[in-house]
């Protein structure tokens, strides 16, 4: 039995008539850029939220970028990123002209750790960046309490969390900021690059718009020099096609990963992932911490069970940042786990037999 990753295919056929509408609906009215579906999107994801203003641009990337601008940092500033985390967090720092400070993770949520952070924060740091990493929500109130206390901001790198929450409050809706990528892996997933920005501030909304188009304030004033930054009219449309399926999605998830946990239970290699008290965790990712991992994922591949790792090289120890010289020893969680973690096959229409599957296969691995 064949276990891919992810079935982009399974969900555009569960739903093909409403994305064909909508694309045919974009290509007949030529509404390819700045289109009503734009500004829809944007309002319909705004509510879906629950606060903030909603300003779409190219990418998750992007969106960071962005903001870090409309926050003015800049050379000589600091911001506060998680070691573990997809490069895009680190790297919008530094195209800031900023430098990232990498401060280790929570070994049980993979997330920044925050009892670590304060020792991390100096007269240079201008803001952190908390990311919901796999769909475990940051402990978003610690690290509100933590910037409030040394005035700094804070952008939640939502990428991999649509749909999670903590108390019921959405995540991009604690931070004074929060970035969305709608890469078409992700939660919420685009057929193309697109992304999101999430503004708690009327004045910064504004400028965040401006500098995602071109620096305009309004037509043919350029008031700064902006970029060329905008999510398209076929891809907000198919956005809106989905967004109505994004909770069903997300609490499908919830069951694939609530199969794995059970049956995992009794597999003593295999660290599941936990759950906060409070939180919904939104699965973009199922990821274990296994022995003997890379035999294992060999060992699946073998027999046609595809698994990933994220990521196998923590953001600090990449080669962009040699130059910081970090060492293991400043990042134990996350320089141990890179060693160790592992992610499952999970999406929402993951059949329960190739989740049995998956378990099954570990188990005789290990049975060896
Ligand atoms: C996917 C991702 C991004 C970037 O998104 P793009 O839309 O590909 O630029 C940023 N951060 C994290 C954690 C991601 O997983």
């Amino acid at each position: 039995m064949k276990v891919s990753f992810i079935d982009l295919q399974a969900q555009y056929q569960a739903m093909q008539q409403e994305i064909d509408e909508a694309m045919a609906h974009t290509i007949t009215h030529s509404a390819f850029i700045k289109s009503a579906a734009v500004k829809d999107f944007e309002a319909q994801f705004a509510s879906y939220l629950g606060a903030g203003h909603v300003i779409s641009c190219g990418n998750g990337t992007d969106s960071m970028e962005i903001l870090l601008r409309v926050m003015d940092v800049g050379p000589g500033d600091e911001v506060i990123v998680p070691a573990m985390s997809w490069i895009s967090t680190s790297e919008v720092v530094a195209t800031a002209g900023a430098t990232p400070v990498f401060v280790d993770v929570d070994p049980q949520t993979y997330t920044l750790d925050v009892t670590l952070t304060e020792a991390h924060i100096t007269r240079k740091t201008k803001a952190i960046i908390p990311v919901h990493l796999y769909g475990h929500p940051a402990d978003m109130s610690s690290i509100m309490a933590l910037a409030e206390k040394h005035t700094l901001n804070v952008i939640e790198d939502c990428a991999q969390a649509h749909g999670a929450g903590i108390q019921g409050r959405k995540i991009g809706t604690w931070g004074h900021a929060a970035s969305f990528s709608f890469f078409p892996t992700k939660n919420l997933g685009a057929f193309g690059d697109a992304g999101a920005m999430i503004v708690q501030n009327d004045a910064w909304a504004q400028e965040a718009r401006m500098i995602a188009h071109h620096g305009q304030e309004s037509r043919h004033q350029h008031r700064v020099h902006g970029r060329n930054s905008r999510m398209d009219g076929l891809q907000a449309a198919i956005l809106s096609a989905k967004l109505p399926y994004l909770d069903q999605w997300v609490g499908l998830r919830i069951r694939k990963a609530a199969l794995y946990d059970a049956l995992l239970a009794d597999v003593p290699q295999i660290t599941i992932p936990i759950v906060k008290p409070d939180c919904r965790h939104a699965y973009h990712l199922y990821v274990v911490r296994a022995e003997n991992r890379d035999m294992l994922k060999q060992y699946l591949a073998d027999r046609d069970i595809d698994s990933l790792i994220h990521y196998p090289v923590a953001s600090p120890f990449q080669p962009c940042y040699a130059s910081m010289h970090h060492k293991d020893e400043d990042f134990p969680i996350a320089s141990r786990y890179q060693q160790e973690i592992l992610s499952l096959p999970i999406y929402p229409e993951l059949p329960e037999e190739a989740i049995r599957h998956v378990v099954q296969t570990i188990k005789t691995f290990y049975a060896r």
